[in-house]
């Protein structure tokens, strides 16, 4: 993960904690990508930090345990759609 990324990752993230090596969530090899994602779903900040990713726009990397590339975009997607039909 960047510098400019992991500052915005929420206080507690554990893919900041020194624990593990921080370019995991930023990788683009499904495995890195899988074992990020199970890191995330035991992160306490987990919720805070897919919030994070999706108010600032993230497109790239794992954050909140959602592959920004494919998760957060359908997200976004189901978002624009319930708003048109709300
Ligand atoms: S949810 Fe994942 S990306 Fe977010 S702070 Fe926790 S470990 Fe890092």
């Amino acid at each position: 993960m960047s510098a400019p990324a992991l500052a915005r990752i929420p206080q507690g993230g554990v893919c900041a904690s020194g624990r593990y090596n921080a370019d995991l969530w930023s990788s683009t090899l499904k495995d890195e990508v899988r074992f990020a994602k199970a890191v995330c779903a035991r992160c306490p900040v987990r919720a805070e930090c897919a919030t994070v990713a999706i108010e600032t726009g993230q497109d790239f990397g794992v954050w909140g345990g959602l592959d920004m590339a494919e998760d957060a975009r359908a997200i976004r997607r189901a978002r624009r759609k319930g708003a048109r039909t709300a």
